[in-house]
């Protein structure tokens, strides 16, 4: 085996492991959190009026946890982020002493990270001297236990809703991944912060908008595998895409997610832009 094929296995070996470890911390995380969060609350949202409004049901101010419950999470998540990290253990320490010294506030973070205020990362970037894609890759570890919670609570009534728009209709954030069916000639979005699925027109950019069927290119890395990519040659974004027909029936599309890193860098080389959290993992290693 050539020095970079044994690099290359190594970091997919580690990455792979770094994400078993995030699964099953947040399948604890959640487990304790439906013991403790005041769910029923969350009937309050008038969900008719957010959706008719085109608009992601929760938003800053109808979070229903508290500092306290994303305090215990981030002090799960955090030495697993510590384990695998060789290049930003620095960062990681300041960050750790930040929070120890109550600097910084993991609420406040986690909805800076779910709502994309990427000016709240770029100034604690700034001060602290600790990478943003760092800081927004572990405050979206940090959330997604109670946004996947959300999402489940969510999911059955907002089947009864007409959601159109290519933002998740939970959280509102874009999507990461999609899954076709050409037989029964659907197309769901899926959003990796809270694992929700919606459907969407197919053979237009999520991203742009753009119809025009000309610019999107459908990349198939191997024959008869499930997995490809759907870019955009207008805004060089792309989804990464399950083809249901021909994908074993009891996938998981987070799972796959995180498996197909591969077509990832195949859409880089093929100049298409790495989503941002993507670096989070080549500045660990
Ligand atoms: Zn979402
Ligand atoms: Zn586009």
């Amino acid at each position: 085996m050539t020095e970079q094929r044994f690099k290359t296995r190594r970091f997919y070996d580690m990455y792979l492991e770094f994400h078993e470890k995030i699964f099953e911390t947040h399948v604890k995380c959640m487990q304790r959190l439906i013991a403790v969060l005041p769910f029923q609350q969350l009937n309050q949202i008038d969900i008719a009026e957010r959706i008719n409004q085109q608009k992601p049901i929760l938003h800053a101010s109808n979070l229903i946890i508290g500092d306290k419950e994303l305090e215990d999470i981030f002090d799960d998540i955090f030495p697993i982020v510590k384990e695998f990290s060789y290049r930003q253990k620095e960062s990681l320490l300041r960050l750790e002493e930040l929070n120890d010294r109550r600097k910084i506030s993991i609420k406040e973070l986690v909805i800076a990270q779910v709502f994309g205020d990427k000016q709240k990362f770029s100034e604690i970037a700034e001060k602290y001297d600790v990478p943003a894609t760092l800081l927004q890759r572990i405050f979206e570890f940090v959330a997604s236990p109670f946004l996947e919670l959300c999402a489940e609570f969510f999911t059955k009534k907002l089947s009864s809703y007409d959601w159109t728009q290519p933002f998740c209709p939970i959280c509102g954030n874009k999507p990461s991944m999609a899954r076709v069916n050409d037989q029964a000639n659907t197309r769901f979005l899926w959003c990796r912060f809270c694992d929700t699925n919606w459907q969407f027109q197919d053979m237009v950019c999520p991203f742009c908008d753009c119809h025009d069927l000309k610019t999107i290119k459908i990349i198939f890395p191997s024959d008869r595998k499930p997995f490809r990519i759907d870019a955009c040659d207008s805004c060089k974004n792309y989804v990464k895409t399950v083809d249901e027909l021909i994908a074993d029936k009891k996938f998981n599309i987070t799972v796959s997610y995180v498996e197909t890193l591969y077509l990832d860098f195949l859409a880089k080389h093929c100049g298409y832009q790495l989503p941002n959290h993507f670096k989070f993992y080549l500045e660990l290693v």
